[in-house]
């Protein structure tokens, strides 16, 4: 593979604005945004479901569909305008969510009666290209392998920090998932504890690796797309109807530990899945996408994978987590995922 540099460019505002690319950046910076005065989230633990709630207030006011002249992803340097990144070029940018829901600013509430933590921790934004529009459908593979180097890059350093307990990038795709910027971009949230969801796989996986002894079903009846180190498929237990799992074959506990092989291979195999998930639907697909790797960086148990939720039920129309699903946790599918697998393969391999 080849050389990545980073570069740590740091803002106005003294935090960092990070560059990854194969090409050394040492542009000067043109003109940069005004310092925003930081959000002071904090956590309720809600006793009914054991999970903690963050509540930021100041969310409301972050920026919402500004036309594409005004996109705050784009390089700021070929602008009359600042944006986030002062830059004529950048291959893959990260930088601290200017709108958090977890931070560093440790300020303690309290309030009678309640549980209440500070929401310490991290929340960044992650741009995969300055070309407003891209998406990973497009995209040359050599990039998304270094989106994959970013992500990496990130679980190691910020596992490292004390207040901070889980490391997760997702990427929420298409209005109906709620994005209000479509320049291509992912987020990553770094959560003081192990989110719920987590927990969960962390019990399951130290319980037997169900992923290695689902693994020669996936490969003759599940998969939508496979080579040697990676395989997709529709999960046999899959809650929405064209959910994917991107898997390596062998237990890893996440991307810091991919061989170059894997890197190329994941690559490829996320690239896929976006082409195939829209040429099935003849449109852009929406969906959340998100990176499940173990808590800790030296995991021998967890097995990495990357999941894809598509919002929508078996005819195109949008998934609503309606009674059942809301209410009881209990999802209700239309449609079985050896089906489904077999149609989203005729698209993706
Ligand atoms: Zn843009």
């Amino acid at each position: 593979m080849k050389k990545v540099y980073k570069r740590e460019f740091q803002r106005n505002d003294k935090r960092n604005l990070l560059l990854f690319g194969y090409n050394e950046h040492l542009e000067k910076a043109s003109l940069e945004l005004e310092i925003t005065p930081t959000s002071n989230p904090h956590m309720r633990w809600n006793p009914s479901r054991h999970e903690w709630v963050t509540y930021s207030s100041t969310r409301k006011v972050r920026t919402s569909f500004p036309p594409k002249e005004y996109c705050p992803l784009c390089p700021g340097a070929e602008l009359n305008f600042p944006t986030e990144i002062p830059f004529k070029n950048f291959e893959v940018a990260i930088f601290p969510n200017r709108w958090a829901s977890f931070n560093t600013n440790d300020i303690l509430v309290s309030i009678e009666g309640l549980d209440v933590k500070p929401s310490n921790g991290e929340c960044e934004v992650v741009v995969y290209s300055s070309n407003h529009l891209d998406t990973i459908a497009q995209m040359p593979i050599e990039r998304i392998e270094l989106l994959f180097n970013a992500w990496s890059d990130r679980y190691l350093q910020l596992l490292k920090r004390d207040d901070i307990n889980y490391v997760m990038p997702f990427e929420n795709r298409g209005e109906e998932c709620g994005v209000t910027l479509h320049h291509p971009h992912g987020q990553i949230y770094a959560f003081p504890f192990v989110p719920p969801v987590i927990q969960k796989e962390v019990e399951a996986f130290n319980k037997e690796n169900f992923i290695l002894k689902l693994m020669k079903d996936l490969e003759n009846k599940y998969f939508v797309y496979q080579d040697e180190n990676v395989i997709a498929a529709v999960p046999p237990f899959a809650r929405y109807a064209y959910e994917i799992w991107i898997i390596p074959k062998r237990q890893i506990a996440g991307p810091w530990q991919f061989t170059e092989g894997e890197y190329h291979s994941f690559s490829i195999a996320l690239q896929k899945v976006v082409k195939g998930y829209d040429s099935f639907l003849g449109r852009t697909c929406p969906y959340i996408m998100g990176l499940h790797a173990a808590p800790k960086l030296n995991d021998k148990n967890f097995h990495f994978h990357i999941e894809f939720n598509p919002p929508l039920r078996h005819d195109d129309k949008p998934k609503v987590l309606a009674g059942s699903e809301s209410m009881a946790g209990v999802f209700i599918m239309d449609v079985l995922p050896e089906e489904t697998a077999l149609d989203l393969r005729k698209h993706i391999s």
